[in-house]
């Protein structure tokens, strides 16, 4: 290959890892995402210059055709749709690399013999075709699996069958065993088909069982599936750029399932091997049970008067949040409740919202200061010295059933504590359940005064109520 090539390659690789580095912190993320943006640009390029390309007209018309596509969804698509686009997008990465393996295979299998590869090289390449096939596959059918649920196009909930995991067991040792005769049979087609199919399939019923509070590991580890699926189409290249962005991918994947699976109390054991989404088997809470006769609700004027003599107000962002468009009303509020001398911060838990970080990015773009967006390990201690935590349409990352209840599906999930809060208020339209669909007991604490509405509009009210004072 052209040394200016593997050179702009090296640079590219350079820029990624930069890239990555400034998404570390919140100061220097977008900064990051322009130096990844100017590596992945670079990349292209120089793939482009590849002397081997035989026509640029299937590459023009490809990349018009797709990133019109892209630039239409990204600008269309809503921030809480935001997840099952990063699934439509991994999908899209496995099918890239599942295509880019396939179209390998079918070109070295038409060479001549005497040009087919022989030896260790040939079980290297055969072996990294087969896992690229196979892991793309499955990223490919894992994520548009994905996608449909968290779209509602199926049901959010586990769908599955008895003894699932056992054909799950046998799809994967059908795919092992099609990889490993491959090196023996590197041009064979049947062996290839099997390999799609068991391996599609596979993808299919591994996120099919998967339900409610669980979808965002899986995206998380879909992510990574799909880089490790392209540094093997790398592998079969010969495209370093490849290998080092897929890799780069896949670890940081892997580093961000971990990190999920830490806040939802998931092992990566669980994650790898389909089992997550089963809960507690114990008793189901009734909502009525948890609710009647307990729940107490409070008006922007009543609360207004509650907040005047706040020394520290802890405001708390969910879901509701992002579906109220309320980040700049809450911006507003904490502006006019420290001119009444409150100290405010925010609690983030790291899966509020519908994807990790989704709640600094909400406050972000209302331009909340970094340094008051605390992570959930550093507020839970100092919700017993707040005076009133704010919850704005955050339901599940706050339910205590996840520290009290061994019945519970997110029993052992940590959760912001915001019932030892002195007073909590939680802003919502109804007492309607949250993502994982369980009743929440903290709405029916005896410290706890419910605020219904739309989370932006009883915001403003409570904002305009305080200046009234
Ligand atoms: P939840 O989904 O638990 O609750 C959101 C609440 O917002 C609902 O109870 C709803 O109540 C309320 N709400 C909706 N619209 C409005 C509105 N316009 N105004 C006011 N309130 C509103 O959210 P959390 O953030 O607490 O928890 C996130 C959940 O999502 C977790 O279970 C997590 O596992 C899961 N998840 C997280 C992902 C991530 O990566 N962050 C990805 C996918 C899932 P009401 O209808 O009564 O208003």
């Amino acid at each position: 290959m052209n040394p200016m090539i593997e050179i702009a390659y090296i640079v590219s690789a350079a820029l990624f890892i930069l890239g990555i580095k400034g998404l570390t912190k919140p100061k220097t993320a977008v900064r990051g995402n322009q130096l990844a943006a100017i590596g992945m640009l670079i990349a292209v390029v120089a793939t482009l210059l590849n002397s081997s390309i035989v026509s640029y007209t299937t590459i023009i018309l490809g990349g018009l055709v797709g990133g019109a596509l892209g630039v239409v969804l990204a600008k269309r698509v809503e921030m809480t749709s935001m997840p099952q686009f990063v699934a439509a997008l991994n999908g899209f990465g496995g099918g890239a690399s599942l295509t880019v393996a396939l179209a390998e295979f079918l070109r070295s299998a038409g060479l001549p013999e005497a040009q087919q590869l022989t030896g260790s090289v040939q079980t290297i390449s055969s072996l990294a075709t087969g896992l690229a096939i196979f892991i793309g596959a499955v990223t490919l059918t894992g994520s548009f699996i994905a996608f449909g649920k968290l779209q509602e196009l199926l049901s959010g909930n586990s769908i599955g069958f008895p003894g699932i995991k056992i054909v799950n067991g046998v799809l994967l040792a059908i795919s092992l065993l099609c990889i490993l005769c491959l090196t023996g049979s590197p041009s064979s087609t049947f062996l290839i088909t099997v390999l799609v199919l068991a391996a599609a399939a596979l993808g299919v019923l591994l996120v099919l069982p998967i339900g409610g509070a669980d979808m965002p590991v899986v995206i998380a580890l879909l992510n990574s599936y799909s880089g490790i699926a392209a540094a093997a189409a790398g592998f079969i290249t010969g495209n370093s750029v490849l290998i080092v962005a897929g890799s780069l991918v896949g670890a940081s994947g892997i580093i961000l399932t971990q990190i999920m699976c830490k806040a939802m109390n998931r092992s990566l054991f669980n994650v790898l091997f389909g089992v997550m989404g089963e809960g507690g088997d114990g008793p189901k809470m009734d909502a009525d049970e948890v609710y009647a006769g307990k729940i107490k609700s409070t008006s922007p004027d009543e609360l207004a008067m509650v907040l005047e003599t706040a020394r520290r107000v802890v405001i708390v962002p969910g879901y509701g949040l992002a579906m109220a468009q309320a980040q700049h009303a809450v911006r507003e509020l904490a502006t006019t409740l420290e001119g009444f001398g409150a100290e405010v911060v925010y609690a983030i838990h790291p899966v509020a919202g519908r994807m990790p970080g989704h709640m600094n990015v909400l406050l972000a773009e209302a331009e909340v200061e970094y340094d008051k967006m605390i992570d959930m390990d550093t507020v839970n201690p100092t919700f017993e010295q707040t005076d009133v935590a704010i919850v704005i349409g955050a339901n599940d990352v706050t339910n205590p059933m996840a520290r009290e209840d061994k019945g519970s599906p997110i029993y052992g999930m940590p959760i912001l504590n915001v019932d030892k809060a002195n007073t909590v208020v939680v802003v919502k339209r109804s007492l309607s359940a949250g993502f994982a669909g369980l009743p929440n007991p903290l709405f029916a604490k005896d410290n706890t005064l419910m605020m219904f509405g739309d989370g932006k509009q009883a915001i403003v009210d409570l904002t305009s109520a305080l200046k009234e004072l």
